[in-house]
């Protein structure tokens, strides 16, 4: 699991993000404070090329998630600091909702 915290916008209230991904396929979070709902992408990193997602294995002790869109699959990857979770998807709102379903 990979904590999000952050200042709330809205309400000024240093609060946790649970992510979720709305009908639009748009990832959003609800402000537990004041209800607010906020479209964020910020939370995961865009992984670019081959290079950068070998990489990743190797950065440790940073809490981070990944999304490498290979044209054929797109690879989502956790990393709490410690351990490493590594899944394949057909496609980006699948890779999301994986991604998101590790915050809390
Ligand atoms: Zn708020």
């Amino acid at each position: 699991m990979v904590r999000l915290a952050t200042v709330c916008p809205d309400c000024d209230k240093f609060v946790g993000k649970k992510i979720q991904i709305d009908s639009q396929d748009e990832p959003i979070w609800v402000c537990p404070e004041c209800g607010t709902v906020h479209q964020d992408r910020s939370w995961y990193k865009e992984v670019k090329d081959k290079a950068t997602y070998e990489r990743i294995g190797s950065i440790k002790r940073v809490a981070a998630m990944y999304l490498f869109d290979t044209g054929i699959e797109v690879i989502g990857i956790v990393t709490d600091g410690v351990d490493k979770w590594e899944e394949e998807f057909p496609d980006r709102t699948e890779c999301l909702t994986w991604l998101a379903s590790h915050t809390v």
